[in-house]
């Protein structure tokens, strides 16, 4: 209905450690956004239980009910983080794993970019948008170990499955978000643009080497744009994943969407966020067809947890992409430049980034510029 404010219902997994601590912090965020354009949502939100806190009381890392309610009543969700054990523990499985399954929320979505800060924590002019297959490659889990019979030694064996259902619909949605980057940026002026030319799509692979596997990604992806005159209007180029990685280092500001297996994506998201600072501002989204999770890079922290100086800029931007892929383009914007301008003031800081706030003055903070 025009002009009507839309109620999105937003379902909140703090989970364990510090996800606690910054997902209260994002949700106040979210409340304290004013009324930007006819669209604006207003926001409803209900509290879900997940995590491996709620396993060691309950039984279970992920209730029924939590998955229940996020299908049926919200519109999307904000996952704090989960602490995994370091040794295995009996009937305990990840419940991040299974709520992206459930909600078959096959991409991992990572923006890294740069703030332009007077205490410069990163290099200038990033702007990447990394895609990340999240349901097969080397994730199976199908590793086996079998004897050398020569040398009676041991020799470890693992599977990795790359499928054309996967690879295509990975594929078509880095193409469908280096167009929505594209329309999102326009309502950035052209000077703080980092990113200024056409999109570009480049599909990270090492089909020189895995030749069936990548090269079956490398070509399906392809194949998406080369069929779809929708997507002319991108660039598209192929990196192997070595030389990529080399390039990820010296030349971060010539990539746009990055688009790669499971594995690859794994290891070039993390490195990407080392480009830009602390683990606690890198945001992700899980991203399927009819859902979206946000979700901090970082985990549960449990060296910090319960101190209250846990960084929560993460977990806002995460809010922010959220929102972001839920279409609402503007109020996404408005939280990312409250955020750029709290870190570029660099007056209320959390220790990881060398200053001594709290989480709640940075929430404040923040929220003083959203409002
Ligand atoms: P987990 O098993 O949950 O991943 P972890 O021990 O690997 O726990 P991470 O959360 O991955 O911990 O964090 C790694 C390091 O980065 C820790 O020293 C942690 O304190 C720090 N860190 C992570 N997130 C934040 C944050 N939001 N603010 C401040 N420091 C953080
Ligand atoms: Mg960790």
């Amino acid at each position: 209905v025009s002009g009507q404010a839309k109620k999105l219902t937003i379902g909140l997994i703090p989970a364990d450690g510090i996800g606690k601590e910054v997902i209260p912090g994002a949700r106040q965020v979210l409340e304290a956004l004013p009324n930007i354009g006819v669209d604006s949502p207003s926001f409803n939100f209900i509290n879900l239980d997940a995590g491996f806190e709620y396993f060691q009381k309950n039984g279970t890392a992920l209730p029924e009910k939590t998955l229940e309610i996020m299908k049926n009543e919200c519109d999307g969700a904000l996952f704090g983080a989960v602490s995994s054990p370091s040794h295995k523990v009996a009937g305990y499985s990840s419940p991040i794993v299974a709520m992206r399954k459930h909600l078959d929320l096959y991409a991992n979505v990572r923006p890294v970019v740069s703030v332009a800060s007077e205490k410069d924590f990163s290099q200038k002019n990033v702007d990447i948008l990394i895609i990340r297959e999240n349901t097969e490659c080397l994730y199976v889990k199908q590793e086996r170990q079998t004897t050398d019979e020569s040398t009676g030694l041991k020799v470890a064996w693992a599977e990795r499955k790359i499928s054309e259902y996967a690879s295509r619909r990975c594929g078509k949605m880095a193409f469908e978000m280096a167009l929505g980057r594209d329309k999102f940026r326009q309502n950035i002026p052209l000077e703080k643009r980092f990113w200024k030319g056409k999109p570009k799509v480049t599909i990270v692979h090492k089909s020189n080497v895995l030749s069936i596997t990548d090269g079956l990604w490398r070509e399906t992806v392809r194949v998406v744009k080369e069929n779809d005159h929708k997507y002319d209007s991108v660039d598209m180029e192929e990196q192997l994943v070595d030389s990529m990685v080399y390039r990820l280092f010296r030349e971060p500001h010539y990539f746009d969407v990055v688009v790669a297996p499971n594995m690859y994506g794994d290891i070039i998201s993390d490195g990407a966020a080392a480009l830009v600072g602390s683990l606690g501002v890198v945001p992700s989204a899980n991203v399927g067809d009819k859902f979206v999770m946000g979700e901090p890079v970082h985990g549960s922290a449990p060296d910090i947890a319960g101190q209250n100086k846990a960084n929560p800029i993460a977990a806002i931007r995460s809010a922010g992409l959220l929102l972001e892929h839920m279409g609402f383009h503007q109020q996404a914007l408005h939280i990312y430049n409250a955020v750029d301008e709290v870190l570029r003031r660099g007056e209320y800081l959390t220790p990881d980034l060398g200053g001594r706030a709290t989480t709640q003055q940075v929430v404040d903070a923040v929220i003083k510029l959203v409002q």
